[in-house]
């Protein structure tokens, strides 16, 4: 029998640690259960893997930044070099899990699976999916058809590629959406489906991991609006942009002035959608090649921001190169 999958539990806190809802309550404090605890309840489904639980935090994922990042790279990174370490699962909040997830996918190598896990529902509340989207998230780890998928995300039977996947829902336990490419597989705690064979096995890292990260702010556009708050931005430093525009990331004609004088003065400005999906492509109303902009392709205001923060951090502000790194999506 082969021995089984020794599997690193990275715990940032999240709903899926969350506690006090009492059964049918609504408030309760996300990470309010210690991965000790959490790791506790899940002897009990009897998988047949070894797990051996690390802490980065214990926060609602709305407070997660810098720090925990790098602490979770470089444990996931450890890992990757770690011969007694089959795969991550990383328990987080559902809030920003895309991020956390799109950060991690750009600048780890896709040697094993790393996976981020959650939940909609405490793990004290009736009903609650914790437990469930953990275990498949082990059934996906021990699979060895799992690497070089990059970054997933394991919500609600399915397999997302982190890249992809983004929270559409701010309840319901169907709570996440992916797009432009479908979830990777179907999964349960017995079985798993994947719809495609792996891409990249053994990639190397896009990108470093940066040494911190520059402020890179999100500007929701909405009629009727004035240059004022791309002023404002500038005002407090900002190195880049990321417009967050109606349809196709339009904005009002002063807006996209004033953002052209940004991209102009070095400031990268990326043009994504407040719309909840679809592709922003260059030069459909906006005159992207004149004013100097980017067109965010399928990544939404948050990821294009995460995106956009490491490219600024490794030093590239240029259009074109922006651009292509966006295209590469
Ligand atoms: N606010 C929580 C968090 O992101 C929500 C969740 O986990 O579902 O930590």
């Amino acid at each position: 029998m082969n021995k089984p999958s020794r599997i690193l539990v990275l715990g940032t806190g999240g709903t899926i640690a969350g506690a006090g809802a009492g059964g049918t309550g609504a408030a309760y404090r996300p990470g309010g259960l210690s991965l000790e605890v959490l790791v506790g309840h899940l002897a009990a489904l009897g998988l047949a893997v070894e797990l051996v639980p690390q802490e980065i935090a214990r926060i609602g994922s709305q407070d997660i930044g810098f720090a925990e990042w790098q602490a979770l790279h470089a444990a996931c990174a450890g890992a990757m070099e770690d011969p007694a370490v089959d795969a991550v699962i990383i328990t987080h909040g559902t809030d920003t899990a895309e991020e956390t997830g799109l950060l991690l996918d750009l600048t780890l190598p896709t040697t094993k699976p790393v996976i981020l896990v959650g939940a909609m529902r405490p793990a004290d509340a009736v009903g609650a999916d914790g437990m469930r989207n953990f275990a498949n998230a082990v059934k996906v780890a021990s699979d060895a058809a799992a690497s070089g998928r990059g970054v997933m995300l394991v919500m609600g039977d399915a397999v997302l590629a982190a890249r992809d996947a983004r929270k559409a829902a701010t309840s319901a336990i169907d709570a996440f959406r992916t797009f432009p490419r479908g979830p990777l597989a179907r999964v349960t705690p017995a079985s798993l489906d994947w719809f495609g064979p792996a891409h990249s096995v053994g990639a190397l890292a896009r990108y470093p991991f940066p040494a911190e990260l520059p402020r890179v702010a999100i500007l929701t556009a909405g009629a009727g609006m004035d240059a004022k708050p791309v002023e404002a931005l500038l005002g407090i430093g900002a190195r880049g942009i990321v417009l967050a525009g109606m349809g196709q990331g339009n904005a009002p004609k002063v807006v996209l002035e004033a953002l052209a004088a940004c991209a102009a003065s070095g400031v990268p400005v990326v043009r994504a959608a407040r719309v909840d999906e679809g592709l922003v492509d260059r030069n459909v109303e906006v005159d992207d090649d004149a004013l100097g902009l980017v067109a965010a392709r399928a990544l939404g205001p948050a990821k294009a921001r995460v995106l956009l923060m490491v490219l600024v951090a490794n030093g590239v502000t240029d259009a074109k190169v922006v651009q292509a790194a966006f295209d590469a999506g």
